[in-house]
């Protein structure tokens, strides 16, 4: 639980609402640290509190509600951070993730219907981002746990964010060309899932840009060509892609990495923003870049797709070898260590850090 800035996340025992006829109950066996997370316990995001943290998971369905009819007791299922109302023009148009109702209930910690299910002694317990999976046990809307058979719990976590919005970006939201030239700038856990969609798509050319050089290196393994640390990235460019990139993608989020993706895309070219920002920061671009030079301002939420309808399409490229989803799960920490996790995600480990709520007890 998160109570206030600059406090650790604390392990409570709170009460949790049996799932209603539309929801099931999970067991959550894998969490990912998001970068999300991140900003809620920098402060950079704001949200009320206490809160339950956590929207990448997977876990085995407990109980499911009598209106559920896709899942069983048993299933292994990865969540979707996603549970849309269904009727706005967002959900119309299959994007679920900007649905109206979804960003309202986002900011205030609750569930699309307003509750949350979750309290203790008495006061209401908020959700991160409709979810709130960072616990042994949730209940979540039987359409937003998708089911995963066939693949590890900890990797299929990561399909639940970095890997939707990783490849989407690339596959759904660019449609990048074949033969394309691509930067990456950021090899965190999404950015690395940009390299691998980018090679995926056939691109000739994909240089990663990131400070740590350990994610570099897990970068080149998953295809990128090229690696350049911040500070040497406009001299590296020039010989690598002279000219600048047809598409550069920020995993990063910031206006500053957004400004310098600008920059290294060519004329014509896309710059594709992946990372999320901190509430309130503004860009501050050259409005030149998109007149004279013809670059697109591309952004992108959640893989610009249904989860429904993105994920067995990953699930297919995790099964034919294409995406590689076990050498991204980094450490992984019992939930007696949730703090520590978030230390090694705020570190900057390479391949994502996973909090294991099965492992509770189980670990001693
Ligand atoms: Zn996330
Ligand atoms: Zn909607």
């Amino acid at each position: 639980v998160f109570h206030e800035l600059g406090r650790p996340l604390t392990i409570e025992t709170l009460e949790l609402e049996g799932p209603r006829d539309d929801e099931v109950l999970v067991r959550m066996e894998a969490v990912g640290v998001c970068g999300s997370d991140l900003h809620i316990v920098n402060g950079t995001w704001r949200r009320p509190t206490p809160m339950v943290l956590g929207h990448e998971g997977a876990g085995v369905v407990v109980e499911v509600g009598s209106e559920v009819s896709h899942l069983s007791p048993g299933d292994q299922v990865v969540l979707s951070w996603a549970p849309s109302c269904g009727a706005c023009r967002a959900c119309r148009e299959g994007r679920p993730a900007r649905c109206e109702a979804l960003r309202a209930t986002t900011s205030q910690g609750t569930l699309i219907d307003g509750r949350t299910g979750l309290s203790l002694d008495g006061s209401t317990v908020y959700r991160m981002t409709a979810t709130g999976c960072l616990a042994e046990h949730i209940t979540v809307r039987g359409s937003a746990a998708l089911p995963v058979q066939g693949i590890a719990l900890q990797e299929a976590a990561l399909l639940g964010c970095a890997a939707l919005t990783g490849v989407g970006a690339v596959l759904y939201a660019a449609r990048q060309d074949p033969g394309a030239t691509v930067v990456v700038v950021g090899a965190g856990g999404v950015g690395q899932f940009v390299v691998q969609a980018a090679r995926i798509a056939g691109a000739s050319v994909v240089v990663v840009v990131d400070p740590v050089e350990e994610r570099r290196a897990c970068a080149r393994a998953l295809g990128a060509t090229d690696d350049v640390s911040p500070e040497d990235v406009h001299a590296v460019l020039q010989t690598v892609v002279p000219g600048g990139a047809d598409v550069v993608y920020n995993a990063v989020g910031s206006p500053e990495t957004t400004a310098l993706s600008v920059d290294l895309t060519r004329a014509g070219g896309k710059t594709v923003v992946v990372g999320m920002a901190a509430t309130g920061e503004r860009l501050d671009l050259d409005p030149f870049d998109f007149t004279y030079r013809e670059k697109t301002l591309v952004g992108t939420i959640y893989g610009s797709l249904d989860p429904e309808q993105a994920l067995p399409e990953l699930v297919g490229l995790v099964r034919t070898g294409a995406l590689d989803l076990a050498s991204l799960v980094g450490p992984t920490y019992p939930l007696e260590r949730v703090n520590d996790a978030f230390e090694a995600a705020r570190l900057g480990a390479a391949g994502r850090v996973l909090v294991m709520p099965g492992e509770r007890g189980r670990a001693g």
